[in-house]
This record gives structure tokens, C-alpha cells and sequence, in this order.
């Protein structure tokens, strides 16, 4: 059974989609693009793959480090809003390339909080995703830092061998081998686009351990508004459709929090939604439906609980539901208003 076939309404969560940082990135790239065709980004501008098309269609390309060796000196980079790392910044230059900084704000912020545990001998570690940009980028400003994702891997971490108490700190090149030491004092911070629970549980992680440790909490604000929100309106619908793009951190996360309270799909651009299915909501989640089931039997559906949809399909008609379904619309930071717009647009005539 497709969405189509559903009644629904929609509900557009309080704060979704692009943020200052992503709109003045691509602000940076119109007006550039304005002086210079075809206009060139350092990797994609932002993680959204139906802007980053949009843009190629507007002749800005996003080039591969391999790419950028075969510009001619004095061509036009611009660096991505997720940052770059001060070494590859330095490389850029040597080759007489002019440089457009597009990265945000607050990955600056947190790029001066990585560079200022790291230059105090703070043994840094990030919470973060190991290779995504912004990482990299904070990992050029304190190398040799340990990135954790999670408190499982932060416990093995402050438990192992590898950490060596009072230690003096490792050098440069000690620092960025595999096995390197993690010291005290640790100086923890975070990607941008982490999850605030999850960098408040690492940090008790190391308290735990009994270690000495000093934070600085460069998740950003725009992150800590989707995920709230999102959060919140997951807990009152019945199901979430997460915009944007499946390499974008935030909205990875977001559609990880959806997920935790209703089911979700996680969808790159707004035509997906056409050939989305009922199964894409709620086929392989029949844990998640017994809850959306006791929660939308006292919302939407009157007295009768609701089973694995399989089941309505074939016994229960969707048709006879007594309210229509509502379906929670959030966005990651990357994804432009219009997008969210069209989403609305065609959730509304396949609900009609
Ligand atoms: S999510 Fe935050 S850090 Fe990332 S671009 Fe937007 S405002 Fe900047």
C-alpha cells in the first residue's frame, strides 16, 4: 500500500531545515558564482546531494583532492562549511589558488576550542564520526585526538591500556599513531551535530573512570533546536519523514531521535516520497508498532489498538480509520525551505 492511499495530515516540525550556517554558505557560493564560472567548492559545500546537483546545474562542482591538483594557479576554491583542516588550508595555498572560506561560524568555534585543549596539553578527544569533514577538520587542529561516537567505545577508551596517567604529553607525531595514548587532563568537545545526551553521557564516562577532564560543548545551536523538536514531535504523531541528505550528520541524527519514539523514514529528496510505501514506515518495525500502536489507538484510532499494518492491510482497511494519520515532517540543516515545501506539497495531494 503506498503513503497515497493513507489519509493524512501533516505536521511540520517547529524548527527544521536549513540553518545560518548552510545559508550563508550558499549564499557565498551565489555571489561567487556570479564572478566566476564554472565555480569550484573543496568537496561538496554542504550534505545534501539534490543541492549539490542544483548546483552543478548553476556550473558550481564540487572537486576531489585529486581534482583541485589539476587547477590552474589562481582558480577559485571554496571551503566547505564543514571546515578544513589547517594543513590542507596551507596546501590549498601553495598552489596559488584563492580561497573562499564558506566554513561556519560555529565549526570555527569549535575548531579554536580543539586548537586551544590541544596547545593547553589537554589530551583532546571529539565526539564525533570518524572521516566525516568536519572531523578531519577538528583532527588538523589537534592531531593525535581521539574521536568516540559513543559511550561504548568511550569506555573502552578510558578503561584501556593505552591510558597512561600524568603522562607527559605525546609529540606530534607519537600523538597521531594508531595507539596512542590518551592522558590527563582529557579535554572533551563535539562535532557540531552530535547529540547532546550522548556528549553529556561521554562526559560522565570519563568521571566515572575517575579522570580529569574539561569540556567545551561546540554542539551548535540550530543541531540542539532540530533535535529538540524533532524529539518532541515525534512523541505525538504517528509516524516522522526525515528530510535531507543520508551523508548529513544532523539529519542522520535527527532521523536516529525520530526513530527512538515513532516510525520513521528517512528520505533524501521530496520525490522519494512518491514511490514510498507503507512498509517503508512501518514493514520491519513491529517492536516500534506495538508502541505506535498503544499510542495511536488512544490518539487516532478510537479504541481499537493497532496491529503490524501487514495485518490491517488484510483484515483491518487503513480506509476505516477513524481520524486520518499524522505525519511529522522534520528537516536536517542542510535542507533548503523549498524542499521541505514540496514534501508538504505532494504529501497534501497524495492525501486528498
Ligand atoms: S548545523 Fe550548525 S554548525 Fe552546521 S552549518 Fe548549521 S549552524 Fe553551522
Amino acid at each position: 500500500m503506498k503513503i497515497k492511499d493513507i489519509p493524512l495530515q501533516t505536521i511540520l516540525s517547529e524548527n527544521a531545515g536549513s540553518c545560518f550556517g548552510v545559508n550563508r554558505a550558499l549564499k557565498i557560493v551565489t555571489e561567487q558564482a556570479q564572478e566566476e564560472s564554472p565555480l569550484y567548492t573543496f568537496g561538496p559545500l554542504i550534505h545534501n546531494p539534490r543541492v549539490i546537483k542544483e548546483l552543478e546545474e548553476k556550473e558550481t562542482f564540487s572537486l576531489t583532492t585529486d581534482e583541485i591538483d589539476k587547477l590552474d594557479a589562481g582558480s577559485k576554491l571554496v571551503l566547505r562549511a564543514h571546515g578544513t583542516a589547517p594543513k590542507t588550508e596551507e596546501a590549498l595555498k601553495a598552489k596559488k589558488l584563492i580561497l573562499v572560506d564558506a566554513t561556519c561560524p560555529f565549526v570555527k568555534k569549535a575548531q579554536e576550542a580543539a586548537k586551544n585543549f590541544s596547545e593547553k596539553g589537554f589530551s583532546v578527544v571529539i565526539v564525533g564520526e570518524k572521516g566525516h569533514p568536519e572531523v578531519e577538520s577538528l583532527l588538523g587542529y589537534a592531531p593525535g585526538a581521539k574521536v568516540v561516537a559513543s559511550v561504548e567505545e568511550t569506555e573502552k577508551l578510558a578503561t584501556s591500556d593505552a591510558f597512561c596517567e600524568h603522562s607527559v604529553a605525546p609529540s606530534e607525531e607519537e600523538a597521531s599513531k594508531e595507539e596512542a595514548i590518551l592522558f590527563e587532563p582529557v579535554g572533551l568537545l563535539s562535532q557540531t551535530t552530535q547529540q547532546e545526551e550522548v556528549f553529556e553521557a561521554i562526559k560522565k564516562v570519563f568521571e566515572k573512570a575517575g579522570l580529569t577532564v574539561a569540556t567545551e560543548n561546540t554542539i551548535c545551536q540550530a543541531t540542539r533546536n532540530r533535535q529538540e523538536s524533532a524529539k518532541e514531535l515525534s512523541q505525538k504523531v504517528d509516524a516522522m519523514v526525515v528530510l535531507g541528505g543520508k551523508n548529513s550528520a544532523n539529519t542522520t541524527r535527527l532521523a536516529e531521535i525520530c526513530r527512538a519514539y515513532c516510525p520513521t523514514l528517512h528520505i533524501e529528496a521530496p520525490e522519494e516520497i512518491e514511490a514510498a510505501d507503507t512498509k517503508d514506515f512501518f514493514g520491519k518495525k513491529a517492536e516500534k508498532l506495538q508502541q505506535w500502536g498503544s499510542k495511536g489507538s488512544e490518539k487516532n484510532l478510537g479504541k481499537k489498538p493497532l496491529e503490524p499494518l501487514e495485518t490491517i492491510e488484510t483484515s483491518e482497511p487503513i480506509e476505516e480509520l477513524e481520524e486520518p494519520l499524522t505525519i511529522g515532517i522534520t528537516a536536517g540543516a542542510s535542507t533548503p525551505r523549498e524542499h521541505i515545501e514540496e514534501l508538504i506539497e505532494r504529501l497534501r495531494k497524495k492525501s486528498n
